[in-house]
């Protein structure tokens, strides 16, 4: 398959932003792929060559880049970065300069998907000594056989400028339809993805397996499951309500989602994103070695930091100290961990991910050693209000953010990769007025004036609208910033610009500078008001009218553990905007 069936494809998925014809033009490029290259195809759409949890990325920097294209194209690097100031995008710089040495070349190799991923493989393994002349040298040759459209993407590809905006449910969307066929099809395939992560695989054992390929996809140890979330409400008479009159109510721990893997003594962490976050937690991992007594296991937990002296649970921010890649022994006696353990996905060649929650917590008890550092989660099994609401006080006493009140009916199910009513989170906030945070994407910029020229005067964020794909915005944050995060925040945000709007973001306000919504940052509002001006939520509360955050206030968590699709969703600042205003009517 020729690489410029790609590069064509991309051209007219970045040509539009509607999902469904993105969906339309994406089932055109997956019935053009032979079937044993579609894997392939998939993760270069994404911008990758291997799903996530493998993490070895491309990684192409600048610099390098320039280098590759000047000798390609016979120029000098100081030609480039000329032009580069100028488009602001390496692709189209890249675009530019092939073209031009085109007129002068009479012969070239088309260029095949086959060498271009086996060539990026090549880049993104390559290490030690020499690695960048390597890496430099790959490139140039992919560059110099590129035509001028290839070139554009495939510098965009290699520097991680590759933005098409193409969700992981219009792959799969893409894909029921071009094979499959169906709703159970769009069904079963999305669930293959749940538990395996991977949508490259998905998309190769659909194609070449049909549905009986994917029926037999299966948990396996050392393959991330998607993430269950929980739906919030703000209430302990609604919660119970909505989950049949009984719940079992845990603490919420304050900490980073762990999914710990299993296999003798060999463990392995990914994070709620499904990165390997391993080196982060050396001691987790011995941990997990020593008090989960099955061979082989996956099983969820809250890593949190704590005092060990006192025993008490500490900030969800001093695990920022280990995001590091070297002194992790320092780091590690100075903020040390415990596990919270909430529920068990496979123990022992069992899947229990279509097991009632019951049952994988029995599970979870009977393989945990438990011990000060590692616990299955506080619970109570309760149908009672007062019950509840004593434990989520007793909580938030402990350090905790309140509680995930659980499912324990018959099809209490772990719905990987969902966000459902199963588990419903109660925490403090919801009860005074909007003192709960949110989670938001920077979506766009405001330059500053007076102390803040040179930096950003307040940022435009926004909430996620899953049923759309899109990205809505609902305030204008320029509050809560340390001198430090004001000095940090271009340079942090510099690799997520772009010359305009996403594609993916909604909104009437003209921001001086755009973001692919990357960049998830934890607010504080006083208040949700009905706004002509925010595109949250528009119409659903009244025609005409989004929904926008009063006063808000950076808190100083940045995100990270967050994609930009975790953020708050467009629907829960409804619920929340609802909850304000029975508040006020019950005062
Ligand atoms: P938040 O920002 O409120 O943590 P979130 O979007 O990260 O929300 P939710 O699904 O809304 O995730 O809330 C569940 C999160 O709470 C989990 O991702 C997990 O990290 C954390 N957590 C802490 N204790 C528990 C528990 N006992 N059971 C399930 N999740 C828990």
């Amino acid at each position: 398959m020729d690489y410029a069936v790609i590069a064509e494809a991309y051209e007219r998925i970045e040509a539009t932003t509607k999902r469904l014809e993105m969906t339309d033009l994406l089932v055109d490029l997956l019935k053009k792929t032979p079937k044993d290259a579609i894997d392939k195809v998939v993760y270069l759409t994404q911008g990758k060559l291997y799903p996530n949890f493998v993490g070895l990325e491309i990684g192409v920097a600048e610099r390098l880049a320039i280098k590759a294209l000047a000798r390609a194209a016979g120029r000098k690097e100081s030609e480039i970065e000329e032009d580069l100031k100028k488009s602001g995008d390496i692709g189209e710089t890249a675009q530019n300069f092939i073209a031009k040495k085109r007129q002068v070349t009479f012969f070239q190799k088309p260029l095949t998907v086959q060498r271009v991923y086996e060539t990026l493989d090549k880049m993104a393994k390559t290490t030690g000594a020499g690695a960048v002349d390597t890496k430099m040298a790959l490139l140039a040759g992919l560059l110099s056989d590129a035509t001028p459209k290839e070139a554009k993407y495939l510098m965009r590809t290699v520097t991680g400028n590759l933005r098409l905006g193409i969700a992981d449910m219009t792959v799969l969307d893409a894909l029921a339809i071009a094979y499959g066929g169906g709703k159970e099809a769009r069904e079963l395939t999305e669930r293959a993805y749940n538990i395996s992560s991977d949508l490259g695989r998905v998309a190769k054992v659909l194609a070449e397996q049909g549905l009986e390929g994917i029926k037999q996809f299966q948990v396996v140890v050392f393959e991330p499951i998607r993430p269950m979330l929980a739906e919030r409400l703000s209430s302990p008479e609604e919660i119970l309500e909505k989950l049949g009159g009984k719940c079992v109510a845990e603490y919420k721990y304050d900490g980073e989602r762990v999914q710990a893997h299993k296999k003798g003594d060999e463990v392995v962490l990914y994070s709620r994103r499904l990165e390997n976050i391993s080196d982060q937690y050396p001691d987790a991992i011995a941990l997990v070695r020593e008090h989960v007594k099955a061979k082989e296991a996956i099983l969820e937990a809250e890593c949190v930091a704590v005092d060990l002296d006192t025993g008490e649970m500490r900030p969800f921010q001093e695990l920022m100290h280990r995001r590091r890649k070297y002194e992790i022994e320092q780091a590690m006696e100075q903020y040390p961990v415990s596990l919270f353990m909430f529920d068990a996905l496979y123990v022992d060649g069992k899947d229990l991910t279509l097991e009632a929650y019951p049952v994988r917590r029995k599970a979870l008890e009977k393989v945990l050693k438990e011990s000060d550092r590692v616990k299955a989660a506080k619970h109570i099994l309760t149908s009672n209000v007062a019950e509840l609401e004593a434990f989520f006080e007793e909580a938030i006493a402990e350090g905790c953010e309140g509680l995930i009140c659980k499912s324990v009916g018959k099809d209490s199910v772990y719905q990987a990769g969902a966000r459902g009513w199963l588990w419903i989170k109660y925490k403090r906030d919801y009860k005074s007025e909007m003192t709960d945070t949110v989670d938001l994407v920077v979506v766009g910029a405001f330059h500053g004036r007076g102390k803040r020229a040179g930096t950003y005067g307040a940022l435009l964020l926004a909430a996620y609208n899953p049923e759309t794909d899109t990205f809505e915005t609902v305030t204008k944050c320029g509050t809560g910033f340390t001198d430090k995060d004001l000095a940090e925040l271009p340079a942090m945000l510099r690799k997520h610009v772009i010359p305009r709007k996403h594609s993916r973001v909604q909104s009437t306000l003209e921001a001086d500078v755009w973001f692919e919504p990357k960049l998830v940052l934890e607010i504080l509002g006083a208040e949700i008001t009905l706004s002509p001006i925010h595109t949250c939520a528009m119409d659903s509360i009244r025609k005409g009218s989004g929904l926008a955050i009063r006063f808000p206030r950076f808190t100083g968590k940045y995100r990270t553990d967050k994609a930009a699709e975790d953020a708050t969703t467009s629907a829960e600042i409804v619920e929340m905007y609802r909850s304000q205003l029975k508040q006020i009517s019950s005062a």
